[in-house]
């Protein structure tokens, strides 16, 4: 009675009981943050990734990607003081102490600039293949499941700050959270990704742009 046709395009399937998609498109959407979003895997990634790690070989000198890091440290001391406050009771949201976990957790797991690098990555994509995501949603969540990626280095071997144990787990955060630590990286790195990714972009335009006037004068060799 109440299923339908998953509103995925193409899809066909039946949805779930009570939703709009089809169990394969909800999921998904769960994991990608959209139904149609594809997963952005560490190869797609890894170009832009030596873009930022060539500009900021270029930039060395410059002040901003210690600045970065101090912003890095003061997000993870807020993460950790909000675990504080609800280990002594404090009364809050769920998926802010969740995501203040994940954070500790990468924190401990993965350096300040490797984090850095992949967000700047990610902006750089972003901005040179809009359509690889399907919406701001997708894109954030995209960027949580990059940056998580950083410590699954030895097949997803978590280490716990808070046991000092190591855990083999990737577990799927609630997308909730994962909105969360998005905004997070976001209002602290977002500013800096743009204006990086601009820098390409008329870097890439430029170079262009000489490729064309160089064509147009060899058409004009009479
Ligand atoms: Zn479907």
């Amino acid at each position: 009675m109440t299923t339908r046709t998953c509103r995925a395009p193409g899809c066909g399937a039946r949805t779930t009981r009570y939703g709009r998609f089809c169990s394969t498109h909800k999921s998904r959407s769960r994991r990608h943050g959209h139904p149609e979003q594809r997963a952005i895997t560490k190869a797609d990634l890894n170009p832009f990734l030596k873009l930022v790690q060539a500009r900021i070989a270029k930039n060395r000198a410059n002040p901003v990607w210690a600045l970065c890091e101090a912003r890095w440290h003061a997000l993870v001391a807020d993460a950790q003081r909000i675990i504080t406050a609800r280990q002594g009771g404090q009364a809050g949201s769920r998926y802010e102490r969740i995501a203040a976990q994940e954070v500790v957790k990468l924190a401990a797991n993965v350096e300040p600039l490797a984090v850095m690098e992949s967000t700047f990555a990610m902006f750089l994509l972003e901005d040179h293949q809009p359509r690889r995501f399907r919406s701001d949603a997708s894109f954030r969540s995209q960027l949580v499941r990059r940056l998580r990626g950083l410590s699954e280095v030895n097949a997803g071997v978590w280490l716990n700050p808070a046991t000092g144990r190591s855990k083999r787990a990737y577990r799927e955060l609630a997308p909730r959270a994962v909105m969360i630590i998005a905004a997070w990286i976001i209002e602290a790195f977002g500013g800096l990704g743009i204006h990086l990714a601009k820098l390409e972009q008329e870097e890439r335009t430029a170079r262009q742009q000489r490729i064309n006037d160089y064509s147009a004068a060899v058409a004009q060799l009479s």
